[in-house]
């Protein structure tokens, strides 16, 4: 049986390496995988043909009415509703597998579905009273409800807590009062998660979710964001002034709105990792067609190295993220427990690794990928946010490594007794952190037995498996380094946090790849999984080469010079030089 409390990154950067987690690499279920194939057929059937429409949306800036009905109709608003409800009761595999489809051909519809399926009514799959999901799960399913999710406002962005919407407790039902920023699906939906403070006034952090639909008076909706891309998709205000939230629409429980928050998003960052996967995808067919076709210098520009390491690098780019999405989306659907640093993971890997693709596909167009006549520079405009929103990167980056760097922290404190003596004292706190380290190299010469090593790949893969642990190693030594350097002000220390999750980032991604090309080679034998060897061996050395040099840095870096470059642009206004 599955042992869902085991973590792998959460005990990756304390040395133990929990394979079992991550081998074998995961597959469809065959009952969903026998759904899947005609659900993605008939999203191919209802989107393959319509490119310029979709270069029409874009510009004017929405999806036509006729065209979401024809969405509903498709069943793409109950995708992960249960079959009962009339929906196709997809875990987040299957899900993640659709929304790939969808985003191969537009970003737009991607995210109209993803913003309803992957955060707007997730709250409701969550935590949902069955009375709630009776309620309201066959109107969504059938996208006569369209859902959106309402968490930043104005003056609360990557600092949910912080948010000012207030839900009152007035007897019989919520008061709730203050409005919300950029929603997407805002100008379509007709069901609202609503985050609101229901703690004192000057209590941070004491949010609850509500269920507010759009028929409650006093709900209201803003003009259309005029925005850089996702044009197609609607994104508005939406305000609540004096509404009459009934009683029992409070999602989850009192208080623990963040809780219910951030789950939510965790739970739908598989979603965003597919249509990136998807996006990644259509640009490699298309790089590839137009290097085959374009001719310069009497050849086509294919057989130019420089145009081949685009390409070669954007494949092994699309295949770890596949890979780290792929197994998210199942640590979700087997029931792990706190799978949050990997779904963050996924989250920046995935959006990174598509800005670079996009980059680099309208780069080996040249002049044409400037065109709009072209879908590069849309998709170029349409991916940007990725980085953006469901947590930007530089947030999700902070919290990957805090996280791990808390985990690390408490191994401290079982063996001191005392961690709080050894942050504020780091140099008093040196016996105990030495008695550590010298455990660490223990580890590093074998033990704990069975969790230093990476035995499940395949033994094609045993130099990259190898490769895995020896920088797994070195990641527990720059956890251990780092709070031993900084105590507590680890916590302030951001350029620093950036190198450990970085490393983490790029550790896990590896960890997938090798699972998954183990899984391939055990299937296809090493003559059917050559490319994907080839793939696991490039992906390992750019990892060992990041990796080595954040490493590096621990020590020697520049972090402070960049500080105040930075604090005197502050101090000027801007750029203070001139050439004349
Ligand atoms: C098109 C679009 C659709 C959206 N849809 C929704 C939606 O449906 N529902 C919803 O609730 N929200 C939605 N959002 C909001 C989105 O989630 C926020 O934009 C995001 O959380 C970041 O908040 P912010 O834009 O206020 O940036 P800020 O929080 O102001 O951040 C600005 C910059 O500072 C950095 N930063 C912030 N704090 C720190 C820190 N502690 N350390 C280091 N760097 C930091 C950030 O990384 C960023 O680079 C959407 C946004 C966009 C653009």
């Amino acid at each position: 049986m599955t042992d869902t409390s085991l973590v792998f990154m959460r005990s990756l950067a304390a040395g133990r390496i929990e394979q079992e987690v991550l081998f074998p690499f995961p597959t469809l279920d065959p009952k969903e995988a026998e759904t899947l194939g005609p659900v993605l057929e008939s999203i191919d059937q209802l989107l393959g043909s319509r490119a310029e429409e979709f270069r029409k949306w874009d510009v004017e800036g929405k999806l036509p009415p006729e065209f979401l009905q024809e969405m509903r109709e498709f069943g793409l608003f109950g995708l992960i509703i249960p079959e009962d409800q009339g929906g196709l009761a997809f875990g987040n595999l299957a899900y993640s597998r659709t929304l790939q489809q969808v985003a191969r051909h537009d970003a737009s519809v991607a995210v109209t579905i993803g913003a309803h399926s992957s955060i707007g009514m997730r709250g409701l799959k969550l935590y949902g009273t069955d009375a709630q999901k009776a309620r309201w799960y066959g109107k969504l399913a059938s996208g006569e409800m369209i859902a959106a999710f309402c968490l930043t406002e104005p003056g609360s962005g990557s600092d949910a807590a912080s948010i000012k919407t207030t839900a009152v407790d007035a007897g019989d039902h919520w008061l709730l009062n203050g409005s919300k920023l950029w929603i997407t699906n805002g100008g379509i939906a007709d069901f609202f998660t609503v985050f609101a403070k229901t703690g004192e006034v000057d209590q941070k952090g004491k949010l609850s979710g509500f269920i507010v639909t759009k028929d409650m008076p006093g709900v209201s909706i803003g003009a259309p964001e005029d925005k850089m891309g996702i044009r197609a998709s609607s994104t508005t205000m939406v305000f609540f002034e004096n509404v009459k939230v009934p009683k029992e629409n409070l999602l989850g429980p009192l208080n623990g709105g963040f809780k219910v928050a951030m789950n939510i998003l965790n739970s739908g960052r598989s979603g965003v990792g597919g249509g990136t996967v998807g996006g990644m995808k259509k640009l490699i067919g298309l790089s590839s067609s137009y290097a085959m076709e374009r001719k310069q210098f009497g050849q086509p520009i294919g057989t130019f190295g420089l145009i081949q390491q685009k390409i070669g690098h954007m494949v092994v780019d699309c295949y770890a993220a596949e890979s780290a999405v792929t197994m998210v989306a199942a640590l979700s659907d087997r029931g792990y427990e706190d799978y949050s640093i990997e779904a963050a993971i996924v989250k920046i890997f995935t959006s990174e690794a598509l800005w670079r693709t996009v980059d680099e596909a309208l780069q080996t167009a040249g002049g044409t990928g400037f065109m709009r006549e072209l879908p590069y520079e849309r998709m170029l405009r349409d991916c940007r946010v990725n980085r953006i929103w469901e947590g930007t990167n530089e947030v999700m980056r902070l919290f990957i490594a805090l996280t791990a760097l808390n985990d690390v922290g408490q191994g401290l404190r079982e063996m001191s007794g005392s961690l709080k003596g050894i942050f504020n004292d780091p140099i008093k706190g040196f016996g105990v952190f030495y008695e550590y380290a010298r455990r660490r190299a223990n580890w590093a010469t074998g033990l704990p037995a069975g969790k230093s090593s990476l035995s499940k790949a395949h033994v094609a893969l045993r130099p990259q498996a190898e490769q895995f642990e020896d920088l797994v190693r070195s990641l527990a030594a720059m956890a251990d380094r780092l709070l031993r350097k900084h105590g507590k002000d680890i916590v302030g220390k951001q350029f620093a946090t950036r190198r450990l999750a970085d490393v983490m980032i790029d550790l896990f991604v590896l960890a997938c790849v090798i699972s998954r090309v183990s899984s391939a080679l055990e299937k296809k034998g090493t003559e059917g999984a050559q490319q994907e060897l080839q793939i696991a061996r490039v992906f390992a050395g750019q990892v060992q080469w990041c990796a080595s040099s954040n490493f590096r840095k621990i020590d020697e870096n520049d972090d402070e010079l960049i500080q105040s470059l930075a604090k005197h642009a502050y101090e000027r206004g801007g750029y203070s030089w001139d050439v004349l």
